[in-house]
Parts: C-alpha cells; structure tokens; sequence
C-alpha cells in the first residue's frame, strides 16, 4: 500500500505541527544532511520526525511536481522511506496516537 497524493497533502499539516512519538532508539548515528546510510527503520523516521522544515520541503517538491519530483531531487531509496514514514504516521494516527 503506498499512499497517495491525498495521502500526502492530509499529513502534511500533522506532521509539520507535531512531532511524532517515534524516537531513535537504534543508537546509529544519523547524517543530518545526507540521511541514514542504513537500512534502520529508526533511524529514517527520525530524519523526517525530528526536521520540521525537511518535511515542509519534501512535500512542498510533492506537491509540485508529485512522487517523481522528489526520487529526481532526492533519489529512489529516499522515497521509498519516506513511503514508509509517511505509512507509520498514518498508522500512528489510527492508533489515535497522533
Ligand atoms: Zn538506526
């Protein structure tokens, strides 16, 4: 299941406002620049959940040149996390931990 677009444009107000209770207990240290090198769960959603303005950026390029606009800015592997951040939030949010 990937989100979508709709997907994208509902979360991006809940995940700009709120830090989501998600928090790097891996101990891997993360390139703040550059993003985890990795394959840690962890350690790619603190790279979204702890960067508001990094967030604001990714869907700010969604929203402007969709899916494909963000793996030409920032490659597949990026993306595919993302998808999977975005999926732990929309989860989270059932849960009614959000
Ligand atoms: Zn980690």
């Amino acid at each position: 299941m990937n989100p979508t677009l709709k997907d994208y444009r509902r979360y991006n107000k809940v995940m700009i406002t709120r830090q989501l209770p998600i928090g790097s207990m891996c101990g891997h240290k993360i390139d703040p620049v550059n993003g985890p090198t990795n394959n840690c769960m962890d350690c790619w959603m603190s790279y979204w959940n702890n960067d508001a303005n990094r967030v604001q950026i990714w869907m700010n390029v969604i929203n402007n040149d969709g899916e494909q606009g963000l793996v030409n800015e920032f490659g597949a592997k990026q993306v595919k996390w993302f998808k999977r951040f975005l999926i732990a939030v929309k989860a989270l949010e059932k849960q009614g931990k959000l």
